[in-house]
């Protein structure tokens, strides 16, 4: 049997599909009802609004979001905010200019390491890149 640290509490759990221990999966399932409860009375609530109501975080909602058990096609103002700026979006990480811009600062730095080849400069676009590829 295979165990691990639970993400959400750090006790050790067997592992599952679930990625977490029993009692926080509980906890986390308690948490999606909660949302979903709330977002079929209220279809107009944001995250914010959810959040405050049901007191799940925001981190959490997020969560439930990309994972697709909350729809936003349900819920029209659920907006998630840009990693990088906080503009509302509506999937994936980051808003479309702060992707833009990413996409721009990477194949920059690449060129920087094709250019600085076998040289110092090298390293230290690849940290440049490692560095924003994890905010
Ligand atoms: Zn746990
Ligand atoms: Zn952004």
């Amino acid at each position: 049997m295979n165990v691990g640290n639970c993400p959400h509490c750090g006790k050790l759990y067997a592992l599952n599909v679930m990625g977490c221990c029993p009692t926080c999966l509980r906890e986390i399932e308690q948490q999606y009802v909660d949302c979903a409860e709330y977002l079929r009375k209220h279809r107009g609530a944001n995250v914010q609004e959810l959040s405050d109501e049901t007191g799940v975080s925001i981190k959490q909602i997020t969560r439930f979001i990309k994972e697709g058990r909350i729809s936003v096609v349900d819920a029209p103002n659920l907006m998630l905010p840009c990693e990088v700026c906080g503009t509302s979006i509506r999937e994936g990480h980051m808003c479309e200019s702060c992707r833009s811009r990413l996409s721009k600062d990477l194949s920059s730095a690449a060129r920087e390491v094709s250019q600085g080849e076998g040289r110092s400069l090298g390293a230290g676009a690849y940290r440049a890149i490692d560095k924003s590829g994890r905010s």
